[in-house]
């Protein structure tokens, strides 16, 4: 089973939307900025340790693939993806 049918099978909820081929997204097609998301806690801090990058629209159910930090990007001066 991919983490993707896990995330599905957590949530309990089927979508034939599937976003993930655009990459990360911090706002749904929907308009949508909530996730369904598999996260983990640090036991020290009790804030977000991490998460699973398969997530899901909290308000139309498509799967998309969750953002992070590392992808940040922009062009340089040559046109060459450079991570900010
Ligand atoms: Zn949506």
């Amino acid at each position: 089973m991919s983490k993707s049918e896990q995330v599905n099978s957590l949530f309990g909820v089927h979508s034939n939307e599937d976003h993930t081929s655009l990459g990360p997204l911090l706002e749904c097609l929907c308009g949508s900025e909530m996730f369904m998301v598999a996260a983990w806690f640090d036991p020290d801090t009790r804030e977000i340790g991490g998460y699973i990058l398969d997530g899901k629209c909290l308000q139309c159910g498509a799967v998309v693939q969750l953002p992070t930090p590392m992808d940040q990007v922009e062009l340089d001066e040559h046109g060459e993806v450079r991570y900010i």
